[in-house]
């Protein structure tokens, strides 16, 4: 699975780290659980249309800048930072707030498909990987400090925590 090729080449493949990579999945799928409730439409999120226009000449003379209101989720932000390696530009956006998106659709970009897609690949690999020691380093640490005031709720949130949040995340109205 995509976990086992982002952390091939690392010792986290062994054995000893069995237990890990198991909570890291369960957790995964705790995420894609909440996400079935929230589930819509699959789109291409407004920033990549517009790259995709820009790329086929539907728009030109534009600033390399993407002014969209809110900061752009995981999976855009990776798709441009593939985009600006495989087309040496410098496409900028205001940034990205962390988060996934149930229904993200990948662009279709035919002149640079075959490039991008591994790019991004690498990229998103690079992703769960720092993902995954953010996630064994944050549980080793809430198992040797109980007590330490950190609030409970970011370490353990509970189910309907999680709903609320991908609630308030998720517009509810294009
Ligand atoms: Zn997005």
């Amino acid at each position: 699975m995509a976990l086992d090729a982002a952390l091939a080449e690392t010792d986290y493949l062994s054995a000893g780290w069995d237990g890990e990579r198991e909570a890291f999945i369960q957790s995964l799928l705790v995420a894609l659980e909440v996400s079935e409730v929230v589930r819509r439409e699959s789109t291409v999120h407004a920033e990549l249309a517009l790259i995709t226009a820009m790329v086929k000449g539907e728009i030109d003379n534009v600033e390399p800048y993407i002014g969209v209101s809110k900061h752009s989720c995981i999976m855009c932000s990776q798709y441009i930072r593939a985009f600006n390696r495989v087309t040496k530009q410098k496409v900028a956006t205001k940034g990205s707030h962390g988060k996934i998106y149930p229904g993200w659709f990948w662009p279709s970009l035919p002149s640079h498909d075959e490039e991008l897609r591994p790019a991004f690949l690498g990229l998103i690999r690079q992703q769960l990987l720092s993902d995954f020691v953010q996630h064994t380093e944050t549980r080793r640490l809430s198992d040797s400090s109980v007590g330490s005031g950190f609030p409970e709720m970011e370490l353990h949130p509970t189910k309907d925590d999680i709903i609320k949040l991908f609630k308030a995340s998720v517009p509810t109205a294009e």
